[in-house]
């Protein structure tokens, strides 16, 4: 029984960018359904919980979330819980017996049974569930595009889905599935739709994109970059995550050769020591990292790297450690993300013995972020004084008028387009005019003008400064 009466849906969402994506897709799929989003739980008729397996922190949150979910369908019986996501492919039914409040759980190639699910556990009372790792394009979410002119100014796509590589520490491959790439045409389908509805930037998501193998004739992650960087109307692409195994020659000259394509590139490395990268299955070198980050600045000298870490995983010894601090010296990282290790349960690293103590852990993984700090601190500092390209994202704070945005390269950008009192005299139609200079979406020129840890200050500069590369058509 198709639900076409005006109902609210809350969509709580865990985890990665991909999660993120999953969220916005099943949006508008229910939006075809009648579903309006509102801003809380109390509050609406369908709770969809999209949930991360990645850390145990992140399943604890889901099991505490769907706890208040519990409370308040007490207060108000009609309401459904939905639960999809890397937590609901690895526990499936197993989930009701925590949270009993949960009426459909979808897995995450399962996503496009999600109304019908719903209307199932409406029409029957009974709690349902569908977790098949459905193959090729069915393993993609299709949800109707955007209104026209009701995009932000950046996307996600998602172009692959599941993982072939195993390492030792994920559970990715057996939550997600196997590596299967989205056909290139359904893939610029779906930018050319975002770009109608005012998108101007999108990134390119899949646990391992470098792999990306799409469509009868095997277009390649470069081709297919190449294709979208054709798109007209679109002003940036940006893509994650990348393994450093899988960066080929080709990819790395497409910084060199494409237009929209952002110098940044995510290569997450975990540790620098190549026993712990052989105990962590990771299938490259310290060495051989090292040389694809030299080749990557011989294509492109500016190009940003940021990087993931895993800090005390099973076996690593103060020693491994130091060769984590010497490989990030040497890199000189633009940004990195980094976490003690913890154990998830299914992954063969969780059967490991020699785990490293906890406080041990933490000191190291404190280090690796001071360190970590200064460089970017240092790097962001070299910025001041120099114009940068920024593609606006909206306002910074609500209550200041005061903009952000992000680089080509990545780093978060927060401008104030006037003082403040000159912005209080303006009138109504000046201000206006001013706002819509900086709408999402618009590129400004901005003076760097202060630099921090986490981000960088400036005024919008009208002028073409010398020396600077503008980015981007
Ligand atoms: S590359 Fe490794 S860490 Fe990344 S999703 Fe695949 S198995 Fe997990």
């Amino acid at each position: 029984m198709p639900m076409t009466d005006s109902r609210t849906l809350y969509i709580h969402t865990i985890g990665c960018q991909m999660n993120v994506y999953d969220g916005e897709q099943i949006e508008r799929m229910l939006a075809g359904r009648g579903y309006r989003p509102v801003a809380g739980p109390e509050s609406a008729d369908l709770v969809v919980v999209n949930t991360c397996a990645i850390r145990e922190k992140a399943e604890q949150k889901v099991f505490s979330f769907l706890g208040r979910l519990a409370r308040l369908k007490r207060e108000r019986p009609g309401m459904m819980v939905a639960v999809g996501g890397c937590v609901a492919q690895q526990e499936g039914e197993k989930i009701r017996k925590r949270a009993p409040c949960v009426d459909v759980i979808f897995g995450t190639r399962s996503i496009n049974a999600l109304p019908g699910l719903l209307d199932a556990a409406e029409v029957t009372g009974r709690p349902q569930a569908e977790l098949a790792m459905s193959p090729g394009e069915a393993a993609f979410v299709t949800a109707r595009p955007p209104e026209a002119g009701a995009g932000p100014a950046s996307a996600f796509v998602t172009i692959m889905q599941g993982c072939d590589n195993f390492c030792a520490y994920c559970v990715v491959p057996r939550v997600r599935g196997r590596e299967v790439s989205k056909p290139p045409e359904s893939t610029l389908a779906e930018i050319e739709n975002l770009v109608a509805a005012g998108v101007r930037e999108v990134t390119l998501l899949g646990q391992n994109v470098n792999a990306y193998c799409g469509g009868a004739g095997g277009c390649d992650f470069p081709e297919l970059l190449a294709r979208v960087n054709a798109v007209e109307g679109l002003r940036r692409i940006r893509f994650t995550t990348s393994h450093p195994k899988d960066l080929s020659e080709g990819l790395m000259a497409a910084f060199g050769r494409l237009d929209k394509l952002c110098h940044h590139i995510h290569l997450p490395v975990q540790s620098g020591s190549d026993a712990v990268l052989a105990r962590m299955n990771r299938k490259y070198s310290r060495q051989i990292y090292m040389d694809r980050v030299a080749a990557l600045r011989d294509h492109c000298p500016d190009i940003a790297i940021t990087s993931d870490f895993i800090v005390g995983f099973p076996g690593e010894s103060e020693a491994d450690f130091e060769q984590t601090l010497s490989l990030m010296d040497a890199v000189r990282f633009d940004g990195v993300f980094a976490f003690n290790y913890s154990d998830r349960p299914g992954a063969p690293a969780a059967r490991f013995r020699n785990k490293v103590d906890p406080a041990a852990s933490s000191r190291r993984l404190e280090r690796l972020l001071n360190f970590q700090k200064t460089v970017t601190t240092e790097k962001h500092a070299a910025m001041v004084g120099k114009v940068v390209e920024v593609l606006v994202d909206g306002p910074a704070r609500k209550s200041a008028p005061q903009f952000t945005g992000r680089t080509f390269g990545n780093a978060i950008v927060n401008f104030t387009p006037e003082p403040a009192d000159r912005m209080d005299q303006m009138d109504l139609m000046d201000r206006t005019d001013l706002m819509d200079q900086f709408r999402p979406g618009r590129r400004v020129r901005v003076l760097i003008e202060a630099a921090f840890a986490h981000s960088l200050r400036g005024k919008p500069e009208p002028r073409e400064a010398k020396g600077e590369k503008s980015h981007a058509a």
